[in-house]
């Protein structure tokens, strides 16, 4: 009996899927990366089936490659050679809703915004909302500590991650964290999944924070730029004023054009970055007071509107600028995080890039967390980045490092950034990340080659 045919005949029926068509179209996420040629998928269906892939893997050393929607930006869920691809995209169930406790309980297969709607019913919201979060899945989020357009105000997915249920490495399932709002009991093995990226356990459930939904809606700040430096000036502005805005993103002209050729937005010819600002309830004074910092900062156009509607086509565009981008060509999708006082040094350092390596870079931002998405626009004919492209990320990514920044805000290492790794971590940060690594996965069998 081949391996694959005994985990076959000890899981239930349909749960391995073996034709290479469907085996292929689980094998990689949103980036150029090549994967690898898997042996088979398990579906998993409930966490018993997760147990027997996990002991079977660990018995025959087979490696596991976890995945949730195959979102991500950073090769992640990528498949290596001879691995099973472990979806959990069929783990859908919020187990619990509590408004008394306001938390959910919920597997790792709900896509990001279901959760959301189930909790807004209660008068509730699951607050971490990437702009994939139509499609995106909790599990996905948990793995790479996602971020999103409302996390300038109420953190990212570990800030409200309260405990997990995870599958580890042979089999065993750990029960992290608690259902509490605190809790000290231990070291912080929750917080120490959330991001691992699939590297030491496969999360099968997770119990959730919600909070309170705005009982108003937003008002909302629009302002345009004739530079994106002026605009980068505005955000670091509205962070030191302590305006507290609930949400804040920027658009370079490159993505703004880029929707406007799909969309047909009426872009302005001088317009070369546009931010959306939100203040939320009782600090709706703070909306104007952020439009007047981006009149301060050289804005062309500010409007502040109070129009659900409105305020619902703006995010719509920003919802948007991934997939314009995509219509440009391949894409190398960076992630760097700085400061938010460095954030306009770190725009120019972009800029400064695209030019100095005739690249064409769009750059959105989760401005208000110093989180900026340069996109590398390249040829889509090519297997991988051109050099050019390649010399350009690396500045970007060295400026970011000098000033004071990260490689990665949240879409994680993946494959794509271990190249760099070594500028921000280090070797003893590498020795010990290693050493719990081996921990939780001696045999090293769970997402081999990725995140550290
Ligand atoms: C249009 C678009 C917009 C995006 N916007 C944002 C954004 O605003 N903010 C943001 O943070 N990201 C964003 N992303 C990136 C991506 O959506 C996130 O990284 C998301 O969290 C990935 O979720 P997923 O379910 O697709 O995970 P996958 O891509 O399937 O997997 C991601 C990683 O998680 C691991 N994993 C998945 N499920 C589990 C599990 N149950 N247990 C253990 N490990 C697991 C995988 O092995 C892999 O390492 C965007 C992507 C796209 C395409």
């Amino acid at each position: 009996m081949t391996r694959l045919a005994d985990l076959v005949e000890q899981l239930p029926d349909g749960r391995v899927l073996t034709d290479p068509d469907v085996a292929a179209s689980y094998s990689r996420d949103q980036t150029f990366l090549v994967p690898g040629k898997p042996l088979g998928v398990v579906a998993a269906e409930t966490r018993d089936d997760v147990v027997t892939t996990m002991r079977w893997a660990t018995e025959h050393r087979v490696p596991v490659v976890p995945r949730g929607a195959g979102t991500g930006l950073a090769g992640g869920a990528t498949a290596v050679d001879g691995c099973v691809m472990l979806s959990l995209a069929r783990m859908t169930a919020v187990r619990e809703l509590s408004p008394a406790d306001e938390i959910a309980v919920v597997e790792p297969g709900v896509i990001t915004a279901d959760l959301d709607r189930a909790a807004r019913e209660h008068g509730l919201m699951y607050a971490p909302d990437p702009s994939s979060y139509e499609i995106s899945t909790i599990g996905g989020n948990l793995a790479t500590n996602a971020g999103g357009l409302r996390c300038v105000k109420y953190g990212v997915t570990r800030d409200s991650t309260l405990g997990l249920e995870v599958v580890l490495a042979d089999g065993r399932v750990l029960r992290t964290g608690r259902r509490t709002m605190k809790g000290v009991t231990g070291y912080d093995l929750t917080g120490l999944f959330v991001g691992s990226e699939g590297t030491l356990g496969v999360i099968t459930s997770a119990t959730l924070r919600l909070r309170r939904a705005p009982a108003v809606p937003p008002a909302t700040v629009a302002a345009e730029f004739p530079s994106l430096r002026a605009a980068g000036d505005a955000v670091a502005a509205i962070i030191a004023s302590g305006c507290q805005p609930s949400l804040l993103e920027l658009m370079d002209r490159n993505t703004l054009k880029a929707i406007d050729d799909w969309k047909n937005i009426g872009l302005e010819p001088g317009v070369q970055a546009m931010l959306i600002g939100q203040a939320e309830g009782s600090l709706p004074g703070n909306a104007e007071a952020m439009a007047r910092l981006c009149e301060q900062n050289g804005a062309s156009f500010v409007a502040v509107s109070t129009s659900p509607e409105e305020t619902e086509e703006l995010i719509g565009i920003r919802r948007l600028a991934y997939n314009a981008k995509e219509r440009l060509g391949a894409c190398l999708v960076e992630d760097v995080c700085v400061p938010r006082s460095a954030l306009p040094d770190m725009i120019s350092a972009v800029e400064a890039a695209a030019v100095r390596h005739d690249t064409l870079i769009c750059t959105v931002a989760h401005a208000g967390d110093g989180n900026l998405h340069p996109v590398f626009v390249f040829d889509r004919g090519l297997p991988e980045p051109p050099p050019n492209v390649w010399a350009a990320a690396d500045e970007v990514f060295r400026a970011a490092l000098a000033l004071g920044g990260t490689l990665t805000g949240e879409h994680g290492v993946g494959v794509l950034k271990r190249r760099w790794l070594d500028l921000e971590s280090g070797p003893l940060v590498d020795e010990v990340q290693r050493g719990i690594k081996q921990v939780f996965d001696p045999l090293g069998i769970l997402n081999p080659g990725k995140a550290i």
